[in-house]
């Protein structure tokens, strides 16, 4: 069709020209014998005049029409569009397809509940703050290859059907039909393959990945999503952390015009888990947890007799504000992380108060308020668990819930950071000595710790590092293992026989045989790091067709026995 202009991008300058201009209706105005129309596209709208309302034919919101006419001056300019100063006279308008009413207002404002504007994601992603967010999404991709072309990264693709590549999560499975009964397994991330990339001397490798992992959904996490996937030999970690967070801080300028300082600050994992009760610390507002062990196991409680963490969490002028409902169900919240309950107190009137306090002598009491700095008004939250990471995630996901009911994270405001030195294990709980791997199984141990592998592989750490943006965990990496001994120790350590390291990764391992280079990297969501960019907290808001909560609708998994003609075994396929 011939269009000699964007609609959004009509300007001043363009007055007097002659325009062919195509779009979608967004709204007709009529003020007695003259005709308004916003003629929508790509570009945002443009103001559409009609002097004769008589000559208009039937169109209605969402049509699809082409018009000329000319660009003028707009004698009182619409400041809220950037095409505003102007608008266009119409001399004539063609319907080029008719539209039903559509079942929400086209608009960036919507009321329409999620689950319709999925529905209906056609009509969704005309709304321009969605075309928006995929435009973000697309400057990342942009900037990511500028960046890493630059520093010499070469772009390579990694097979989408695998074996099984471990990441924590369960695979997708895909039926083979020339290997009838096997099956591939879907990438969760092309962590193997990336790494014999790096023995085949690539030394600097990136991809734009799609990834899978069968994970239940949650508002930051999708099942299929991608990933800015990087690799590289013969750096350490902190020419590894300054080249992930130099692109990072590309983006944050490019996009959002916000200068990030670097180098990043780093926190060691214990400490951010013991200070914020997360692994992925929200660090934008000052919420800390308080080690209460020593003052609270004085205490009368027989539930504290013994127990191994009592930490607490101050939520400042709280007291008065909270019910004893609410509180009641802030026990439900504690058992999701296996907390028994939380306890409180309430800092009122120079005293505490609650039932708790038969339990404390005056003594204790002093103690506890002076230990806090306990202003009146402040509401007190402990617990205690044999586990300390049960109450450090529990404790902290309190801490963020109220962050939020108290208004303490400011919109628009960003702070970055990375953590390090993860531990190389999870103790799988109510075992003796069974592990999972904190990240995976190919993740360095630190140089230091490697004679506590066999003594207390508990306490190990490792060459690893997340990179945490508001709260997100954002991306994240480690250094490999490049000998074959250590590969072979942390296999043993997490249980595994030969027979099934054969089995799971003999195709990797082997490679280990032939001068493997100290290599390391990292990998960033992409979605996410567009949710962040783009300023919502919904992941679904910038990909083009996500999953809902349940799978439901458009995008559902279909019936093994659904009457579709893309066969899934090999008997049903003709060809
Ligand atoms: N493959 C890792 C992940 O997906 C990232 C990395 O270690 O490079 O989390």
């Amino acid at each position: 069709m011939e269009r000699t202009n964007y609609n959004g991008e009509l300007r001043l300058q363009d007055v007097g020209k002659k325009v062919k201009l195509v779009g979608w209706v967004s709204t007709r105005r009529n003020l007695g014998a003259i005709e308004f129309i916003d003629l929508r596209d790509n570009t945002g709208l443009v103001q559409l005049t009609i002097q004769d309302s008589s000559k208009v034919p039937d169109v209605r919101n969402e049509y699809v029409i082409a018009v000329e006419g000319v660009v003028a001056k707009k004698e009182q300019p619409n400041p809220k569009l950037d095409s505003g100063e102007v608008e266009v006279l119409v001399s004539s308008l063609t319907i080029v397809n008719k539209a039903e009413n559509p079942p929400f207002i086209i608009a960036d404002k919507t009321d329409a509940l999620e689950d319709t504007r999925l529905q209906y994601r056609y009509l969704d992603l005309r709304r321009p703050v969605m075309l928006n967010n995929l435009r973000t999404r697309a400057k990342i991709v942009k900037l990511t290859h500028e960046y890493l072309d630059a520093n010499r990264f070469l772009e390579v693709e990694t097979p989408i059907l695998n074996i099984a590549t471990p990441e924590g999560a369960r695979d997708y499975l895909v039926p083979s039909r020339l290997h009838h009964g096997s099956f591939y397994a879907l990438p969760q991330s092309p962590q193997l393959f990336k790494q014999l990339l790096m023995i085949g001397g690539i030394e600097r490798y990136y991809q734009i990945a799609r990834c899978f992992r069968d994970e239940d959904l949650r508002a930051d996490r999708q099942p299929e999503f991608t990933q800015i996937d990087v690799e590289t030999s013969f750096m350490d970690q902190d020419q590894v952390l300054s080249l992930a967070e130099g692109m990072i801080a590309k983006y944050f300028k490019e996009i959002v015009g916000y200068e990030v300082t670097l180098p990043l600050r780093r926190m060691n994992y214990w400490d951010a888990m013991d200070n914020y009760g997360s692994d992925k610390p929200d660090t934008r507002y000052e919420l800390y947890l308080h080690d209460l062990k020593a003052v609270l196991e004085k205490s009368s409680f027989e539930g504290f007799k013994g127990a191994r963490y009592i930490k607490g969490l101050v939520i400042p002028g709280y007291a008065e504000k909270t019910s004893r409902k609410a509180l009641d169900e802030l026990q439900l919240e504690a058992k999701k992380f296996n907390l028994k309950g939380v306890l409180s107190l309430k800092f009122v009137n120079g005293a505490l108060e609650g039932s708790f306090t038969k339990f404390l002598d005056e003594e204790t009491q002093k103690a506890l308020i002076a230990s806090l700095g306990l202003k009146n008004g402040d509401l007190l939250l402990f617990a205690s668990s044999p586990y300390r990471r049960d109450i450090d995630f529990g404790l902290g996901a309190l801490r963020i819930r109220y962050a939020k009911e108290l208004g303490l994270v400011k919109p628009g405001t960003y702070d970055l950071l990375w953590v390090v030195n993860f531990p190389m294990f999870d103790k799988i709980e109510g075992t003796e000595n069974q592990y999972t791997a904190e990240h995976h199984p190919f993740t360095r141990p630190r140089d230091e710790d490697l004679p506590k592998l066999d003594s207390d592989p508990e306490s190990v750490l490792a060459y690893a590092y997340d990179i945490i943006i508001n709260g997100y965990e954002a991306g994240g990496g480690t250094l490999r293992i490049y000998d074959h001994d250590t590969q072979w120790k942390i296999f043993r350590l997490l249980g595994l026989s030969e027979e099934e390291v054969a089995h799971k990764f003999g195709w990797f391992i082997d490679a280990f045989k032939y001068g493997v280079p100290p290599h390391a990297g990292f990998a960033l969501g992409l979605d996410r790091v567009a949710m962040i960019l783009c300023g919502t907290d919904n992941i679904r808001d910038v990909e083009a067709f996500p999953k809902n909560l349940h799978f439901s609708r458009l995008y559902e998994a279909l019936p093994l026995n659904a009457p579709i003609s893309i066969a899934y075994f090999g008997d049903r396929n003709p060809g």
